[in-house]
């Protein structure tokens, strides 16, 4: 029996099913390289779901990881921690934002503004209005909270009650969110562009189209980029390509290269309804992830990442487009950087088996949504690589 087979077995008994996993049984990773435990080599083209924006074990932040174990893993928020401090500073230097919250999820992040959104809201307006508009096939995390944002039934089957105070309309259609919008709306929370719900790019404009509407009201808007934040669409938060800003923005993924870190990014009007004992987390900005965040965002900022990502996001957009004239079953390709995703007329989860039996990971979200998110930092050489073998499992349908 391999070892990986072993685990499996292990795994089995005692970790919850929580997951589809595929048999992978990961022991290492090098910048789009993952190697399982009996040394079969894998293209990551999932980068952990966005996560290792910057490659596996990126060794800027090894390093940081490194010399930060070895003087403070952990103290308090009780107390001031430079690491924290220093990410904050770059976050709020490289964003329309003033003052940073850290956690250690998306799903955090989103709960921090769902609750600085209710602050706010109720400090300036009263107590009736708290209810927040979020978008249909949005994804925002797994929290009881976060699933009640989430505009998607099959997150919150057999989970009722839901939190109240959502309402979704469809993701793009800004006729449908002015409907929405009633005494009681406090907030509108959306992805700039949908991860989860199959790589959906808003038409040009919405955006600020929304800007506009939340204006009017005194709505606040907040951006969840957990997933496209961090340089995954070419720029280093997605709102910059139609330059419109957010209120209130979170992020997680890639923000501290591979360790676990959530963070909400607020202008200061908002952020300040949140004072002190409003809000919290214990391991929030710990020493340990913040000094991996420094090392990750330096990174992203300074060694050419954004290019890269722009640069490599044209080359595979066009290579998948090419197969799309191939295969009557591709429907559409759309893609923002790095985040790609195939639309196809079949179900698209034997494809991504196949493809891991051949070396190579990708996804599948809404049942037939391929998604491709390699590193950032990821080569021609590479994507040249992954289209050999993905070609060569298009052709055998
Ligand atoms: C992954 C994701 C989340 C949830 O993040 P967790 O760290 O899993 O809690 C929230 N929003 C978006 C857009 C995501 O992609």
């Amino acid at each position: 029996m391999t070892e990986s087979q072993q685990w499996i077995d292990r795994g089995e008994n005692v970790i919850t099913k929580t997951y589809g996993r595929y048999p992978l049984v990961a022991a290492r990773g090098e910048g789009s390289r993952l190697w399982d435990v009996d040394g079969k080599c894998y293209l990551d083209f999932l980068a952990g779901v966005a996560v290792n924006n910057i490659g596996h074990c990126h060794p800027k932040v090894v390093t940081a990881l490194q010399q930060q174990a070895a003087e403070l893993l952990h103290c308090s928020n009780y107390f001031h921690i430079p690491k924290q401090i220093e990410l904050a500073e770059i976050l709020c230097q490289n964003s329309f934002g003033d003052k940073v919250f850290f956690c250690n999820s998306g799903a955090e992040a989103n709960e921090a503004a769902m609750k600085l959104v209710r602050k706010y809201s109720s400090e300036q307006h009263g107590p009736n209005r708290f209810e927040v508009i979020t978008a249909l096939a949005s994804f925002h995390g797994r929290t009881i909270g976060t699933i009640s944002a989430t505009g998607q039934e099959k997150v919150k089957a057999g989970f009722s009650p839901m939190v109240p105070g959502f309402k979704y309309v469809p993701f793009g259609d800004i006729t449908a969110l002015k409907t929405a919008i009633n005494p009681n709306t406090c907030a509108v929370m959306l992805e700039p562009v949908q991860g989860e719900g199959g790589v959906n790019i808003p038409p040009a404009g919405y955006l600020k189209a929304v800007r506009e509407v939340c204006d009017q009201s005194d709505l606040v808007l907040v951006y969840d980029e957990v997933q496209v934040g961090c340089g995954r669409t070419g720029k280093l938060f997605a709102y910059e390509h139609e330059g419109v800003e957010p209120d209130v923005m979170t992020l997680a993924k890639a923000l501290a290269g591979g360790p676990p870190i959530g963070a909400m990014v607020a202008k200061e009007k908002f952020a300040a309804a949140l004072g002190p004992g409003t809000h919290g987390s214990t391991f929030g900005g710990n020493p340990l992830m913040a000094s991996a965040g420094v090392a990750a965002m330096d990174v992203i900022l300074n060694d050419g990442i954004l290019e890269n990502c722009r640069a490599m996001g044209d080359y595979l957009l066009q290579q998948l487009q090419q197969l799309r004239e191939h295969y009557p079953f591709v429907k559409q390709v759309r893609g923002l950087g790095l985040i790609i995703g195939m639309e196809l007329d079949i179900e698209g989860g034997d494809i991504v088996k196949t493809a891991l039996d051949r070396g190579l990971l990708i996804n599948c979200t809404v049942g037939k949504v391929l998604r491709f998110l390699p590193p950032l930092t990821v080569s021609k050489e590479e994507i040249d690589e992954a289209m050999d073998i993905f070609d060569g499992i298009l052709k055998e349908i």
